[in-house]
């Protein structure tokens, strides 16, 4: 135990340096929300893939949190919801109530390809639509499935930070 401890105060912090602050150019939202951005995921018919790297822009390496992004368990006490996969049919109504359960202003951010257009699953019998055609959609973060520093990048661009 004592050598564990040793070892990581010799290593000291192990996250990836902070990258140039996200173009100014981002979403309205981003100035109501005031630096910091409660986030609930939405699953809405993925394969995994992007839930991994959801959690490790959450991770120690590429760590959100230091913009201001938290994970929250409720839509109530969120004003983000990150959404991936393309939207199955029994998710439909789930996501349309998440959406309504979350506080304004919000923010809604399709992350990876699937969400953004179908992607893999596009024309699948249980593939309803993309996010959009569900839920209005704020911001797009591309790639099957993205990778951690670009969802970040999307976070940051809600928080402003
Ligand atoms: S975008 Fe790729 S990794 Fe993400 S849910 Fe679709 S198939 Fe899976």
């Amino acid at each position: 135990m004592l050598s564990l401890w040793r070892a990581i105060r010799r290593l000291g912090r192990a996250a990836e340096p902070a990258p140039a602050p996200p173009v100014p150019a981002g979403p309205a939202v981003a100035a109501v929300l005031a630096g910091s951005v409660q986030v609930r995921h939405v699953d809405a018919g993925s394969c995994n893939g992007c839930e991994l790297e959801i959690g490790a822009a959450f991770g120690p390496v590429y760590d959100a949190e230091r913009y201001g992004a938290r994970l929250v368990a409720s839509p109530r006490h969120a004003d983000a919801l990150v959404v991936t996969g393309a939207v199955t049919r029994n998710m439909v109504e789930p996501l349309r109530r998440t959406y309504e359960a979350v506080g304004e202003p919000k923010v809604v951010v399709a992350v990876g390809d699937c969400a953004r257009n179908c992607g893999v699953f596009a024309e699948a019998y249980g593939v309803v639509g993309a996010v959009a055609d569900v839920v209005p959609v704020d911001l797009e973060v591309v790639g099957c499935p993205p990778r951690p520093e670009t969802i970040v990048a999307a976070l940051r661009l809600c928080t402003g930070r």
